[in-house]
């Protein structure tokens, strides 16, 4: 599979100056005004605002997302109506969706958006395929946008709706919207009681949502339309939903490991309402692995868009927008660029290529070759490669830290504590010490404690392994031009407090954790590779460092999600099994596995993590999440022996 790229929507308005697509030759919404027609048509239609009474969250999926007024509408109305602390779940779907200036143009005609309109714009996606999630509202609204073809996106979504707004362009201007299929999808993501709303009533919609059994009414229209259609999903048999059930409906978690991994699920949970009593065997959070003084981000990138260069991307831009709202709690990071330089001549030829195949945004990633990268670090880099303009450098004890301030009072802290053994007692896991002294007990464990986690005896069944690493820091700048962040197989950052970091070193076997020379010497080999003679004349000897160990699962992805029963799993049928099937322990889950991409990776799957415990509209398509489900490898080796 290749990546699709997303071509923004052009702006265009018809003669009244209704917003117009050129594309589909229709108009964006109803001619009588698009603010009434989201109001009447799909809040009225679907029963809203008064369905919203006494729930603490509502999940609505819409078709076509454009201008974003049906949002903007739900999103005001869900502000005056909802109950306080409730969270509206709103994802839609968006094959062209409009840049960030043209939807500000569109969004001027309603003043009284304004607000609404900035703060929607000031996390706007760029034209990326795939989900896109945005907090606002404090949190209150959860928008997941999922840029690509309705045909394909929408079988990869893992929700449950409440409320379905359908809003394509006329049916017979664009069919892909109103199929039998989408219908078909669609039916599989509706909770109990789910009801939609459409400003259509053409015959073959309400033959194809009746097929899957939505029972539709035709009402008086809005403006000068005759009807539009609302409707009820009311079965005859129901499918069961593609969803786990929840954990737990009591709030309380434990949270054991205090790094990148542990602290995002705590961040995740905690901004949900949760309380987390936070383990660490450490005096504080982020002194082992994720205590290095800085680690890159940037996205995988391949040719063919693999599922490790989908995950990157996502948690890349996750994190990206959600690294900004840390700043005030202490985060230190700098965009200041990212340029990875080809293993060799074929792969930079490679390099050149893909990017010219996936046709993302410059703004993400771009060809440089040897001279015009040398031109713009102003340094002798040995090859050309990818330039990532907005990545950068980012340091992980101050995200791990940042993210506990904002929890506040929501985290209970247990460090210098070690987790030895986790018990489950009814529907509650408790977690003892060395010394068998019950440190918390909680309906549900994460367990985010890197390659120790299989010590743990519910764990023990993962196929993980730790993989040392060594950072070097040299006393002196070796490339003081150097602003951007250089990589290869090795990198370089740029100065930080006066430090230069280089690293790494891939001692796979090796659990040794004092520093070692050799590792240095390696650390300044790579150096050389990066930038000729960078590394020459410098004793390794002489260099401070600091080594950790990465948790890595077989294939190299995370490992994020329910962990399964393993003594059940003995027993299992592998030619009925699916993940979603498999036996689960009940409240445990695994974020493990984030290997050398904690900084990218974490954020996304504290956010996936968290989702998933509550039972939500998932952030991630469904073959992401399947590949990082800690119980894919049970599946692969049952079905292959
Ligand atoms: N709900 C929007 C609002 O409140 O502003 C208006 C939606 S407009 C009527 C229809 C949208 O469907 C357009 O933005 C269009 O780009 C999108 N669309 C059309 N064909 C699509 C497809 N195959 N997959 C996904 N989106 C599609």
């Amino acid at each position: 599979m290749s990546y699709t790229p997303i071509t923004p929507a052009r702006l265009a308005w018809a003669a009244d100056g209704t917003p117009f697509s050129e594309a589909f030759g229709d108009v964006y919404h109803s001619v009588d005004g698009g603010l009434g027609q989201a109001r009447a048509v799909f809040l009225g239609g679907n029963g809203l605002p008064d369905r919203w009474a006494g729930r603490a969250g509502f999940t609505i999926l819409e078709t076509g997302f454009g201008l974003g007024l049906n949002f903007m509408a739900t999103w005001q109305a869900w502000r005056e109506h909802a109950e306080p602390d409730a969270v509206l779940h709103f994802v839609s779907i968006e094959k062209f969706p409009f840049v960030r200036a043209d939807l500000a143009i569109l969004h001027q005609r309603w003043p009284e958006l304004a607000e609404l309109s900035a703060e929607l714009l000031a996390q706007w996606p760029e034209p990326v395929a795939g989900l896109h999630r945005l907090h606002l509202a404090g949190g209150r609204v959860c928008l997941t946008l999922a840029f690509g073809d309705v045909e394909q996106i929408l079988p990869k979504l893992v929700l449950q709706a409440d409320a379905l707004f359908l809003d394509g362009f006329a049916p017979a201007k664009n069919p892909d919207m109103w199929s039998a299929s989408l219908a078909r999808s669609v039916s599989r993501l509706v909770a109990e009681e789910a009801t939609l709303a459409t400003y259509t009533v053409a015959s073959a919609v309400r033959q194809a949502l009746h097929d899957v059994g939505f029972v539709t009414e035709k009402m008086p229209g809005y403006g000068r339309k005759r009807d539009r259609l609302q409707g009820r999903y009311a079965p005859q048999r129901r499918t069961p939903p593609g969803q786990r059930p929840s954990a737990s409906r009591e709030r309380r978690a434990i949270v054991i490991g205090a790094g990148l991994a542990g602290t995002a699920a705590c961040a995740r949970l905690a901004a949900r309402g949760w309380q987390i009593a936070l383990i660490d065997r450490q005096p504080g959070p982020a002194m082992e692995t994720s205590g290095n003084l800085a680690g890159i981000f940037m996205p995988v990138l391949t040719a063919d868009d693999n599922l490790a260069a989908r995950l990157s991307r996502a948690g890349l831009l996750y994190g990206l927008r959600a690294w900004p709202e840390l700043e005030p709690h202490g985060l230190r990071w700098q965009r200041c660029g990212v340029f990875q330089i080809g293993k060799d001549d074929k792969h930079e030829a490679e390099q050149a290529r893909a990017v010219g195949l996936l046709g993302l945004p410059e703004s993400l990633v771009r060809y440089l070759d040897r001279d015009a990268a040398r031109q713009l670090l102003d340094v002798s880099v040995t090859g050309g490669g990818w330039h990532f303009p907005g990545c950068g450098w980012l340091s992980p004890p101050t995200l791990c830290e940042a993210r506990l301030r904002q929890c506040g009072a929501a985290i209970t802290r247990h460090y210098a504590t070690h987790a030895a053994r986790l018990q489950r007692d009814g529907e509650t896991w408790q977690v003892f010490d060395a010394e068998d002294r019950l440190i918390a007990e909680a309906p549900v464990v994460v367990v985010a404690a890197g390659g120790e986690a299989i010590e743990l005896a519910p764990l023990m069944g993962l196929p993980l392994r730790r993989l040392r690493g060594q950072v070097s820091i040299l006393p002196v700048p070796p490339v003081p031009a150097l602003t951007q962040v250089v990589c290869r197989e090795g990198y370089i950052l740029p100065p930080i407090d006066g430090m230069n970091l280089i690293g790494a070193s891939y001692d796979y076997g090796d659990l040794d954790p004092t520093l070692r020379h050799d590792s240095h010497a390696g650390n300044l080999y790579r150096l050389n590779r990066l930038i000729a003679g960078a590394g020459e004349g410098i004793d390794p000897a002489g260099l401070a460092g600091r080594v950790g160990f990465r948790c890595v699962a077989k294939d190299r992805l995370p490992m994020v999600g329910p962990v399964p029963d393993f003594a059940a799993l003995q027993t299992a049928d592998p030619a009925r099994s699916t993940l979603a099937n498999l036996p689960r322990q009940a409240g445990l889950y695994a974020l493990l596995g984030l290997a050398s991409r904690g900084v990218v990776w974490s954020q996304l799957a504290g956010e996936l993590l968290a989702a998933q415990i509550c039972s939500e509209a998932l952030p991630m398509e469904s073959d992401l999440v399947n590949a990082i489900d800690p119980a894919r490898f049970w599946l692969r080796e049952a079905r292959t022996s």
